[in-house]
């Protein structure tokens, strides 16, 4: 009920003024945001890697309402590229197409991520594409597999939680595609997505065995115990080595277990967040552990 809330509120606009503009909210958002500028995010991503973590950046923002936002939300990749191949080569960029325009104009989108799959491919950055809410993922996956056959290094999130997700990853040929796993961050209807949470951990484990048997480079984004304990261990049985595989975690959550397993010899990569458009992305991190809520009103209301 309370996850719900917190989802339903990630995509009020009303809610949004509210929060955002409350001076209050600055410490919450420091702890999920590495700050609101690009050299922000490469400066926290330098203290990072100096851990052994990697890092994927997340330019903030998610669905636009014009195209000329989805052409900033262009630059501001572009930037990120560079910033990326300039001063911390071997981090990746995570992409949501609802800011490139998948939601306006498909096509528009597409070049949009043409021109930025160029970029970085001749930069030597890696995209990740991430996989938002279901009403733009057959487009999401399409749009990735255009991307994958020419630069096959490049990542696309998959949802454990989404009915079809079983069907879509046998759906590709050659080359197989370089996943993120993860549970699924938003809200769905039943007849799309298991809403039930121990079922979606239960197909979370299930695909992440066909992962690390059918795929390249799977990559993992869980901070749940059991899920990563499943990995390792199945990756053992299996003959995969850590280094064929990765965990990845959100900035600002489980810094402990990020630090263990990088100390451990496992490969783990951070998302890590900035920007100054961070409201979607805070109440849908807030949803993902009910406990949070208490920071919300805490940083609302507390004096
Ligand atoms: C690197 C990365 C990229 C992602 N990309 C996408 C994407 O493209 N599309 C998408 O739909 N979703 C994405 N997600 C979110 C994902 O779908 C889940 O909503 C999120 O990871 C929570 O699921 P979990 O596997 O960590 O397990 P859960 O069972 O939800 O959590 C396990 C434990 O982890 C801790 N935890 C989890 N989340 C938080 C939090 N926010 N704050 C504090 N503690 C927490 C708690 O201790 C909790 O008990 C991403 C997640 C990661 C880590």
């Amino acid at each position: 009920m309370i996850k719900r809330l917190l989802l339903l509120a990630a995509d009020s606009k009303r809610l949004e003024k509210i929060v955002s503009t409350n001076k209050r909210t600055k410490r919450l958002v420091q702890r999920f945001v590495a700050g609101t500028t690009l050299e922000s995010a490469v400066r926290a991503t330098k203290r990072m890697n100096e851990r052994n973590i990697d890092v994927s950046f997340d330019l903030l923002g998610e669905t636009v309402e014009r195209l000329e936002e989805a052409d900033a939300a262009l630059e501001g990749y572009l930037d990120a590229v560079r910033a990326i191949a300039e001063h911390c080569p071997g981090n990746t960029l995570s992409v949501k197409l609802t800011q490139l325009g998948i939601g306006l104009d498909p096509e528009a989108c597409a070049k949009h991520l043409d021109v930025l799959a160029e970029a970085a491919g001749d930069a030597g950055v890696v995209l990740e594409i991430d996989m938002e809410h279901s009403s733009v993922g057959r487009d999401t996956l399409d749009a990735y597999r255009r991307v994958l056959a020419d630069y096959p290094a490049t990542r696309v999130a998959i949802q454990a939680m989404i009915r079809r997700t079983p069907h879509d990853l046998e759906s590709f040929d050659d080359p197989k595609p370089r996943i993120r796993l993860v549970k699924g961050a938003f809200l769905e209807d039943p007849g799309v997505a298991l809403k039930h949470h121990p079922d979606v951990t239960e197909q979370y484990l299930y695909l992440s065995e066909w992962a690390l048997a059918n795929l390249p480079d799977p990559a993992f984004g869980t901070h749940d115990d059991r899920c990563i304990d499943f990995v390792k261990k199945t990756a053992v049985r299996l003959g995969v080595d850590r280094k064929d595989y990765e965990f990845q975690m959100l900035y600002g959550v489980r810094r402990d277990v990020q630090q263990k397993l990088a100390d451990e010899g496992y490969r783990i990569r951070v998302y890590l967040p900035y920007g100054t458009d961070w409201y979607a992305y805070l109440m849908r991190r807030m949803a993902e552990k009910p406990s949070n809520l208490i920071l919300v009103i805490r940083s609302l209301f507390a004096g």
